[in-house]
């Protein structure tokens, strides 16, 4: 019997390499449902080409061109940020959630209610929502796949060992774009030069987050919420070739090394077919060819974004939300030029500082509304602090 599928997220780059794996062996899958946003031409062609049951638009205003774009072809169409997340909610086997930012959460969370299981890409929804997302799933018997390539390496490498035995767990940085300029100039960085990544090929917002580090931050956060770790027991270090994905250390000092090409097709198809392994179209690394990998400690004064991780989840609670929802404010104001590349980090840490001081709700039970109210309430604040900045 075909696996019936839903990409959440489909018109990303997450999703084009999830539907780039699935129409490899299209009669394997039934897809259910696709999800996008702008990109209605993207959604439309790959609704019709995979035949799937709906194709859902977040944005209310586009219900119209997404209905012209799929007359006659069968499939459903469907917009707004509730037909999103309802549409996590038909019946599926697999789940990817490749939702970009804090807007993946109640999808995501709809989709681990269903008891099969739930690829996650999105890993804002670990930062901003962790315990609740993985709660979720374990209450209802969904099995969550990480889909992060540190994340995957680190299950990987995790295969048949105790967690018990387990010291620490390393994640490399590739270092992003401006791992080498010199840290004065770093103020001066433009969007288009923190939109192009050494080593990966990925969405822009996670490409900019990478050269200011917010994405390893996030992913600190994320193994934290993924594996259950004690934060002392997460590292980071830079390796320009990102060619290991993360090492896992164990209690007898073997360290447990994940190495593959910058593709997340591995990530992604290892989640598909887990736990089996098959055949996948990614580059076979030759090793003399690479010839040296190299690894250098991660600067916190280039890349304060580290630093901040860790007082978030130090402070636990809903510091995550408070945490994303700044970060995701200030690339926001990066993007249309509102503020300075290395204004991101200071506009994150003045948020963490009045949210913890100011904020009643950093304490109330992780529930999605009250996630969602501290995401508002992070985001007014990042706001004030930015336009303080801009005056
Ligand atoms: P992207 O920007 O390429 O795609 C984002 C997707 O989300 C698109 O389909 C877009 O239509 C949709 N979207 C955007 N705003 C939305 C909204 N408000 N409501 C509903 N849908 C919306 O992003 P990406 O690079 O594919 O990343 C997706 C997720 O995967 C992110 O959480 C990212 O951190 C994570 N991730 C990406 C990579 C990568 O290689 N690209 C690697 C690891 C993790
Ligand atoms: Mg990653």
């Amino acid at each position: 019997m075909a696996r019936k599928v839903s990409i959440l997220g489909a018109t990303g780059s997450i999703g084009q390499n999830t539907i780039d794996l699935i129409s490899r062996a299209s009669q394997e899958y039934d897809v259910v449902a696709l999800t996008g946003a702008s990109n209605i031409a993207q959604l439309a062609q790959d609704a019709i080409a995979l035949k799937a049951d709906v194709a859902v638009t977040a944005r209310d205003d586009l219900l119209e061109d997404l209905r012209r774009a799929l007359d006659g072809s069968g499939v459903e169409a469907a917009a707004g940020a509730q037909a999103v997340t309802e549409s996590a909610a038909r019946p599926a086997d697999w789940i990817m959630s490749a939702i970009v930012g804090a807007a993946g959460l109640a999808p995501g969370l709809q989709a681990a209610r269903q008891g099969t299981t739930l690829a996650l890409a999105n890993k804002e929804s670990l930062v901003c929502a962790g315990p609740l997302l993985m709660e979720t799933a374990r209450g209802a018997g969904t099995k969550v796949m990480p889909v992060d390539s540190e994340h995957s390496a680190i299950f990987q490498a995790l295969i048949g060992e105790d967690l018990a035995a387990v010291e620490r767990i390393i994640i490399t940085a590739s270092g992003g774009a401006f791992r080498d300029w010199p840290i004065e100039e770093l103020a001066q960085a433009t969007l288009a030069e923190a939109s192009s990544h050494p080593n990966w090929d990925m969405g822009q917002r996670i490409t900019i987050d990478s050269a200011s580090m917010f994405n390893k931050a996030m992913e600190v956060i994320e193994t934290r919420e993924f594996f259950g770790v004690r934060p002392d027991q997460i590292e980071v270090i830079v390796h320009p070739q990102s060619m290991i994905h993360a090492l896992v250390g164990f209690s007898d000092g073997a360290l447990m090394a994940h190495v593959g090409p910058p593709d997340m097709r591995h990530a992604i198809g290892f989640a598909l077919h887990h736990p089996d392994r098959r055949h996948l179209p990614v580059e076979r690394l030759d090793l003399a060819a690479i010839g040296q990998l190299d690894f250098r400690a991660p600067d916190e004064v280039r890349w304060p974004a580290l630093r901040l991780a860790r007082e978030t989840l130090e402070a636990g609670g809903m510091m995550g939300a408070v945490f994303n929802a700044a970060k995701e404010t200030a690339l926001d104001r990066f993007i249309v030029g509102g503020l300075g590349f290395t204004e991101m980090s200071q506009v994150v840490a003045q948020t963490l500082d009045h949210m913890s001081t100011h904020c009643d709700h950093i304490d109330a039970k992780m529930t999605l509304d009250n996630v969602l109210q501290v995401d508002h309430l992070a985001r007014k604040a990042a706001k004030a602090a930015a336009v303080k900045r801009a005056g």
